[in-house]
Order: C-alpha cells, then structure tokens, then sequence
C-alpha cells in the first residue's frame, strides 16, 4: 500500500489509475487537480512548483518543465540518502536546467523515444518527449554522472532490447553519462 502518490502531469498514462481514488494522499499542482476535478480522490495535496515539501520524511522540490501545451508538468529533485535525483518521465525540455540537475547524480528521463519522432511544435514552440540523446547532453553539460530511462516508447519495447540497450549504451559512452533502461520491479538503492 503505498504512503503517498505524486503526480506530475494529467495525461491519463500517469493520472488515470486515479479515476477510481487513492488510498493514501495525493499531491499534484493546482492545473493538475484543475484537471482531474472530477476523480474520486479524498486526500488531494498541493504542490507549488519551486516549493520543496517533505513526504513522508522524503524532501522534494517540484520544478516546472516543458512537455505539453496544454498540460503542465513538473519533475522532481528528490534528496535521497546518496545525494539528489531528478525524476523527469515526460519532457521536452527544463527551463533552468542548472537549479534542476546541478548537484544530481541521477537523472531518471524520458525513454518515449532516440530520435525526434515524438516531438511537435505549436505556435514555435516545441512540445512532446526530448529525444534520449537531448536528455543524455543535459545530464552531461550539468555534470550528472548516472541516467536511467524509463516510460518507453515503441522504439525501445517492440524493438529488439538487446539492440535498444546498446543504442543506449552507445549514446551514454557518447556524452560520458552511464545509461541504462529501468525495468519492471527496479529498486534504486539512493
Ligand atoms: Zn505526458
Ligand atoms: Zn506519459
């Protein structure tokens, strides 16, 4: 049973297990509960974006970042035992990279996809998932030595994952960040 869910966004791959209610707390930010005005869930807690909070006994500061035009988003700096970790699965993009990910030594990203192929613009602005090589440039031009992808698209889960986790590899060697795939059941030891 979990002791506290937290949200970062509305879209239903991430909100909708919560059309039913929660047995435990809730946090999110006021556009994401704006959004889900209509879910069952008791125990709704706000999130303010650049405000760290303690849940659970475990700090975390919320931060915006770019994803969906009509969707806010934000990632999570999250303190842990060996240092901070910033947990991102839906992005194009965080505006202040630096106060995001300086200091982390591990970036938890968004695997939707290697190329651009999930990326959009609208009005000039780009939105949708960033590439896993973008992600892995961010990590390296902030100096976060550690990266994990998890949220994979077709690209990685209806491919061959031997070749997925070697295009990955690859890309890591590349900007000297060590990558890897999370999977079903991973427990981060931080
Ligand atoms: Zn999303
Ligand atoms: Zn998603």
């Amino acid at each position: 049973m979990p002791q506290a869910i937290v949200l970062t966004h509305a879209h239903p791959d991430h909100a909708d297990g919560l059309s039913e209610g929660a047995p435990c707390p809730v946090y999110a930010t006021a556009e994401t509960w704006e959004a889900l005005a209509d879910y069952p869930v008791a125990n709704r807690e706000l999130l303010h974006p650049g405000r760290p909070i303690l849940i659970q006994g475990v700090w975390l500061a919320p931060r915006p970042v770019r994803h969906s035009p009509r969707v806010s988003t934000i990632g999570l700096r999250i303190r842990g035992d060996k240092g901070d970790f910033f947990y991102a699965p839906d992005l194009i993009g965080i505006p202040g990279p630096r106060r995001a990910l300086q200091g982390v030594s591990l970036y938890i990203g968004d695997g939707s996809s290697f190329t651009g192929a999930l990326t959009r613009e609208e009005n000039g602005q780009r939105y949708g998932h960033a590439p896993i090589p973008d992600q892995l440039r961010w990590c390296a031009e902030q100096g976060v030595a550690e990266a994990i992808f998890t949220h994979c698209g077709e690209e990685i889960v209806a491919g061959d994952e031997a070749q997925a986790i070697s295009e990955l590899e690859t890309w890591g060697r590349k900007f000297g960040v060590r990558a890897r795939l999370a999977f079903h059941g991973l427990e981060l030891d931080w």
